[in-house]
């Protein structure tokens, strides 16, 4: 596979490796946590390598949090992170929009949780849909009025425990949006006839009063979206948080990740999005901006192959794989797996052991 096996780390190699960068990058799930229980020893260990110098940075696919809210989780934990060292891949979505100069005055739609929407707001986006699509169900009948709106200029998928098949294409409209379609059917009709048995019986002269009974009465309130903006808006970007096969919710079970959300869409869509979260390089661009670390002075410790270990490649690092999550030693040395770290270990306590601490 062109890769040299990866090298189990030693009290012989680690010098090396610990000499050769200034900055350690930690993927959360499966190195430092698992689901919401600390891994043993992580506290202890990032102790020394603060207090050694090493810059600590934080990167996680897991969009469901903001960084604000994985600071509150890292403390909850005895973890002391500041919010400026973590990067979710929620709050990459934003900064894609951000450097891509994507207006404020569109929209974004959100298939996915409040760590996305709250990224984008802090960002000065405004984020439509996330968990408050959820509960919404639609009664589709075949003479349903589809409207959506222009102004949602980008698409931004993660893990959504909530999505259905109505997310992914229908979205309820508020009473802005709904007012400019009547007032143009007012417009270009006079007056609307309407059919009795579709929550249309009752016809108001005042505008305002009759759009009150469309709201509340009929199909036409109901407003496609994901799918519907991805293939008409134009312009409208597609972008995943990440695509992970699996993650872990609680620390026993693994439930399926962002990946099966984003390929619905692309299902539908027939598109494929811009992923922001790891193998993409995205977040290392702006994390080595930041911090003024060249890439090649940074490990990148994870314990997913075609994600941590994949990203640390694509971006120069140093690489070590902990089995402490998703990847077993056998994985790891199955001739069908190409992805080799550089280095590899049980778990992140161990480079406290093996630098003799
Ligand atoms: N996405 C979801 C929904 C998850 O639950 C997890 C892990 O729990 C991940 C992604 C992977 O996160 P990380 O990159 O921190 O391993
Ligand atoms: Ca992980």
């Amino acid at each position: 596979n062109g890769q040299a096996p990866a090298e189990l780390l030693s009290a012989n190699n680690i010098t090396a490796l610990f000499d050769s960068v200034d900055a350690f990058l930690f993927d959360c799930d499966g190195v430092i946590w698992k689901g919401d229980k600390l891994i043993d020893g992580v506290r202890q260990t990032l102790d020394v390598l603060r207090s050694k110098g090493k810059k600590l940075i934080f990167v996680t696919n897991n969009s469901r949090r903001s960084r604000r809210q994985y600071a509150h989780k890292f403390h909850s934990l005895g973890v002391s992170v500041s919010e400026d060292e973590i990067f979710s891949s929620s709050f990459a979505a934003a900064m894609y929009l951000k450097v891509n100069n994507f207006p404020q005055e569109n929209k974004v739609y959100v298939i996915g949780g409040e760590g996305i929407l709250e990224e984008l707001r802090q960002a000065g986006y405004t984020g439509l849909g996330g968990p408050e699509d959820g509960e919404k169900r639609v009664q589709l009948k075949s003479n349903c009025l589809f409207e959506h709106d222009k102004n949602v200029g980008a698409v931004v998928v993660g893990l959504d425990p909530h999505i259905n098949y109505y997310k992914l294409h229908v979205r309820l409209m508020d009473e802005a949006q709904v007012y400019g379609p009547i007032s143009f059917l007012f417009s270009k009709g006079g007056e609307m006839g309407v059919e009795p048995g579709h929550g249309f019986s009752i016809l108001l002269s005042n505008e305002k009063d009759f759009l009150k009974s469309v709201w509340t009465n009929s199909d036409k309130r109901y407003n496609r979206y994901g799918t519907l903006c991805i293939r008409e808006n134009p312009g409208c970007l597609f972008i995943a948080t990440n695509r992970d096969a699996v993650g872990h919710l609680t620390d026993l079970q693994e439930w399926p990740g962002a990946g099966c959300m984003v390929a619905a869409m692309c299902a539908s869509t027939e598109k494929e999005p811009i992923v922001v979260g790891k193998p993409s390089t995205f977040m290392m661009e702006i994390l080595s901006k930041k911090f003024q670390i060249a890439s090649s002075r940074m490990c990148m410790v994870g314990d997913r192959l075609d994600t941590d270990i994949l990203f640390g490649q694509n971006a120069g690092c140093k690489t070590l794989l902990v089995l402490s999550g998703v990847t077993t030693q056998s994985t790891l040395q199955d001739p069908s797996n190409n992805i080799q770290p550089d280095y590899y270990t049980n778990q992140v306590s161990d480079i406290l052991e093996l630098l003799g601490q």
